[in-house]
């Protein structure tokens, strides 16, 4: 696993050099400011997995540099350090996305394991959206997948190629899937208001896709429904 990257916001120096000590010797990438401005300057400058936020600070306090942060930035772990008698900042802290907090005075192996518990489930998080992000690429129907941005197509688990016309015509009923589209409808997003041609080209070109997608296959994503167009279904 990579270095994990940790930004200390704290005030206190001989605080902020022990954990910066700690964390170092626990292999961590680690830098330091000691105001809040610092701070938001430092948060912005790089990235950081997680920030250790002390809420009593000079310049802007901690639970307003963790507004700022939350107000662009939901994936940055952030853990709060709070005084012992600051319960009203605890929730507001937590209400304003802070991860977790420790109260001051704190054993370092109890903020390191807040550390470690932080940074996972900041992992977690970031592991779960590049997936989703992931499969929003796709779009699918029954055996049939196409990825947009990859310009890739599979039918039947294989990769199938397809000419830049059959892509978009695939693209077009895969995003309208279980719509029935007529022919001109087909025509008009696909070919464009101003296609001067044959009228059937429509139909060649479903059976290009289907002599790709479905034949070899022995599917039949792609229906033709009688006097109107073609439907797109998920099962065959
Ligand atoms: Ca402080």
């Amino acid at each position: 696993m990579e270095q994990a990257r940790i930004l200390i916001v704290e005030d206190e120096e001989k605080i902020a050099r022990v954990l910066e000590l700690e964390l170092i010797y626990e292999n961590y990438y680690v830098q330091k400011a000691s105001d809040g401005l610092e701070g938001f300057a430092m948060y912005q400058a790089e990235p950081w997995d997680l920030i250790i936020l002390d809420i009593m600070l000079p310049g802007i306090s901690g639970i307003e540099l963790l507004r700022r942060i939350r107000s662009q930035n939901t994936k940055t772990a952030v853990l709060l350090v709070t005084a012992k008698d600051s319960v009203e900042d605890k929730v507001s802290g937590l209400d304003l996305g802070a991860n977790d907090y420790i109260t001051k005075p704190f054993q370092i192996e109890e903020l390191l394991a807040r550390v470690r518990s932080s940074l996972r489930f900041q992992t977690e998080a970031a592991l779960k959206t590049e997936a989703e992000a992931e499969e929003e690429q796709w779009l699918s129907a029954g055996d049939v997948r196409l990825n947009e941005s990859a310009r890739e197509v599979y039918a039947g688990g294989e990769p199938v190629e397809l000419t830049r016309r059959e892509f978009d015509l695939l693209y077009y009923l895969l995003k309208n899937k279980k719509q029935v589209l007529s022919r001109d409808q087909i025509l008009e997003q696909v070919w464009g208001f101003d296609y001067i041609g044959e009228t059937n080209v429509v139909d060649v070109y479903i059976r290009y896709l289907r002599n790709k997608i479905d034949k070899p296959f022995g599917t039949a994503h792609i229906q033709t429904v009688r006097g109107i167009g073609y439907v797109v279904k998920d099962f065959s």
